[in-house]
């Protein structure tokens, strides 16, 4: 009841208070760290966090004497979707296309979406290894359909796969997409819903 009291009390009041509020902004600074390193339609991982997250993948798998593939993966004809059943219903198409990375990637593959409709798997092994699972993702894909209102709906999508090569240096990443890029132009190039491998 004296003053020591009363000021011990206002003390611990305090830092009861302090505590309330630095774990309020641990929440904010989680949720701002998800939103910075996802996509918001799909929940999967977005292009940023790929540059983010491949220099360590990169060492940490040049140390394990370990290959590093990626599968580029577009949807075939996806405009004609959008301009038939309106982009919701094409956002609907890149959900379920989302749904279908999550269901066959294993949990050592990291699955990105890297803009419009085009994502991107990027796994640990050679290319042999990833040409099998682009091959799952395009088969699953094929038999998924997405029923709406009046419509039923199928899409397919072609994939470009590509390793890391050992001399690749400080611009691996660009090096690999590019050559994922050049594999996927040809299996678009071949008449799409195809699995092709770089070179
Ligand atoms: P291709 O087989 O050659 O890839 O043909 P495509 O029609 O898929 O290729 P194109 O690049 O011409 O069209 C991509 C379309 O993707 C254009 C745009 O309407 C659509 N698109 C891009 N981003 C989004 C999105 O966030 N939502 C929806 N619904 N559509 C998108
Ligand atoms: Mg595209
Ligand atoms: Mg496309």
């Amino acid at each position: 009841r004296d003053e020591i009291g009363y000021l011990w009390n206002h003390f611990a009041g305090m830092v009861q208070n302090l505590r309330e509020k630095q774990q309020e902004l641990q929440a904010v600074h989680q949720q701002l760290e998800i939103q910075a390193t996802t996509d918001a339609l799909t929940g999967l991982y977005n292009r940023r966090y790929l540059y983010d997250i491949f220099p360590r993948l990169w060492s940490e798998s040049q140390r394990q004497q370990q290959r590093l593939s990626v599968l580029l993966i577009d949807l075939d004809l996806f405009k004609q979707v959008n301009d038939r059943h309106g982009h919701q219903v094409g956002d609907k198409v890149l959900v379920m296309l989302a749904g279908v990375l999550r269901d066959t990637c294993r949990v050592s593959d990291f699955a990105f979406r890297m803009g419009g409709e085009e994502f991107l798997v990027l796994t640990k092994g050679d290319v042999d290894g990833a040409a099998v699972l682009a091959e799952k993702i395009r088969a699953t894909l094929e038999l998924c359909s997405l029923v709406g209102d009046g419509y039923t709906l199928r899409v397919t999508a072609s994939i470009g796969v590509a390793r890391a090569e050992e001399g690749d240096g400080a611009n691996a990443l660009s090096q690999l997409l590019a050559r994922a890029d050049k594999a996927l132009y040809a299996a678009k190039q071949s008449g799409r819903n195809q699995v092709l491998t770089w070179p």
